[in-house]
């Protein structure tokens, strides 16, 4: 017999309820190819056999969370889904004041524009699309002060989301601790593949904006995947749970904006959340315009319950475990096979490196946006570029060329077992043995603004 030299962890739930998959032939891939322009984007979902394009809004409710749903309270005012939501987010994040919302932008525009005035500064690790459009909305510009390490695909540093203080002293010493409202803060930088910041890195960071007078605000999107990861990789973080770290780490900062179609395992709904009286006290009433009344910002009471719950359930340790495990199990799967892939593995997806797959085919034939389209062809899996076509133009019509032309393997929460990952690495393992014989991409349609969502391709002869 051979002995036995590790022990497996296995998802902590088992399955009450499926949605059947439909399964789809090479021919009729090629047809709904051909019909969505090359653009996985234009897509119909039922054309799809494993669906990679987002984490966003794509979780797997659990049986708590529908039996929530039944217990919506659907009064104008008061529901008590609000207080239980409130309640929560007090005990679980710590922070004070909460406004539901939407979603994660609705809280960003109502944030941005209490705190931004004309001609301010928001420095942040990496920026995000919606937050930084927000911040620029209100009057204000963004600078990025991740460490560079963030923005190399080969470098294993463990905490790529990292802030570089150095970079922050340089814009306060310029423009002056006035003229920055806050530091805009995100765990588990999306935009960088999902990595993480120490809580070293912050505790300095607090120490830092404390002495200067400046807010930090926590964009607390995948708040728990990062406490998964300090967990892990950082000295002396072994003996704590995600429930005790995501708190720590909520205390280093003055608020939150939070979208709760992520780590917070529901289809819709948002906060934001804040520590000054006076910031929510404005907040409250600025909801009104934009989402709806502050016990419930555009949400039903059922909404309000079903994130209450997830909440809670997001910052279990087995939760957690599974999720950035079953992530990490495809990342080494597609490494085994010699898939050039974005490292260390981030927390909500894989990132392949499409320039280092494709080396033939340049970044004006769309490297990326070939790579997504041949995979789906391949198998039916949909993922999505982050390229040259999600880059989009300058203002003065040039392309921008991004250093990084990766397509994005994005995993949601509870939704797909390890064998669904097994047909995912094996299929990316099959279209890369004949890498060689993939063709480039020309634009035949291209819209104004974010072309990436409807932009058109045929493939080069
Ligand atoms: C998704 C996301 C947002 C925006 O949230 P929505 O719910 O999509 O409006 C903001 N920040 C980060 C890091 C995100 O991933």
């Amino acid at each position: 017999m051979k002995p036995i030299t590790k022990r497996s962890w296995a998802e902590p739930y088992k399955i009450k309820m499926v949605e059947l998959l439909k399964m789809t032939g090479p021919a009729q891939r090629k047809k709904a190819l051909k019909e969505a322009g090359y653009n996985t984007f234009l897509l119909q979902s039922e054309d799809v056999y494993i669906d990679l394009l987002t984490d966003s809004g794509t979780s797997a409710m659990s049986d708590r969370q529908w039996a929530g749903m039944m217990l919506g309270d659907e009064a104008y005012a008061g529901s008590k889904n609000f207080y239980h939501l409130e309640e929560t987010i007090r005990s679980v994040y710590g922070y004070q004041y909460i406004i539901p919302t939407h979603q994660g932008r609705g809280a960003e525009n109502i944030l941005s524009k209490i705190l931004i005035k004309k001609g301010d500064i928001i420095p942040g690790n990496m920026y995000f699309t919606t937050t930084r459009l927000h911040q620029e909305l209100a009057g204000g510009k963004f600078e990025d002060i991740i460490i560079d390490e963030a923005h190399q695909p080969e470098n294993e540093f463990p905490f790529k989301g990292n802030v570089d203080l150095s970079k922050l002293d340089r814009l306060v010493k310029k423009y002056g601790a006035k003229r920055i409202p806050y530091v805009s803060i995100a765990t588990s930088v999306n935009m960088a593949g999902g990595q993480p910041i120490s809580l070293q890195n912050l505790k300095e960071l607090r120490a830092y904006t404390k002495k200067n007078g400046i807010r930090i605000i926590h964009d607390m999107t995948r708040v728990a995947e990062n406490a998964y990861f300090i967990q892990q990789r950082e000295k002396g973080q072994q003996h704590k749970s995600i429930k005790q770290l995501v708190k720590e780490i909520c205390s280093y900062t003055d608020g939150a904006t939070m979208s709760a179609k992520k780590d917070a395992l529901v289809n819709i709904g948002g906060f934001m959340a804040i520590n000054d009286w006076d910031v929510f006290e404005e907040a409250r009433n600025m909801v009104v315009v934009y989402e709806g009344l502050h016990t419930y910002g555009g949400l039903a009471g059922r909404d309000m319950e079903a994130m209450a719950i997830g909440i809670k359930e997001s910052v279990d340790d087995n939760h957690i475990q599974a999720r950035v495990g079953q992530v990490i199990y495809l990342g080494e799967k597609m490494i085994e096979y010699g898939i050039p892939i974005v490292k260390p593995i981030g927390g909500h997806g894989i990132f392949v490196d499409a320039k280092k797959f494709l080396p033939h085919i340049p970044q004006n034939q769309f490297t990326a946006q070939a790579l997504a389209a041949e995979i789906y062809l391949d198998s039916g899996v949909r993922t999505m570029e982050r390229g040259i076509v999600s880059a989009g133009r300058k203002t003065n019509g040039e392309n921008y060329y991004p250093k990084l032309e990766l397509v994005r393997f994005t995993i949601p929460r509870r939704v797909y077992t390890q064998a669904h990952m097994d047909v995912i690495a094996e299929s990316v393992a099959r279209v890369y043995d004949r890498r060689q014989k993939i063709k480039g991409l020309k634009m035949v349609y291209e819209p104004k603004y974010l072309r990436f969502f409807q932009a058109r391709f045929e493939p080069l002869k």
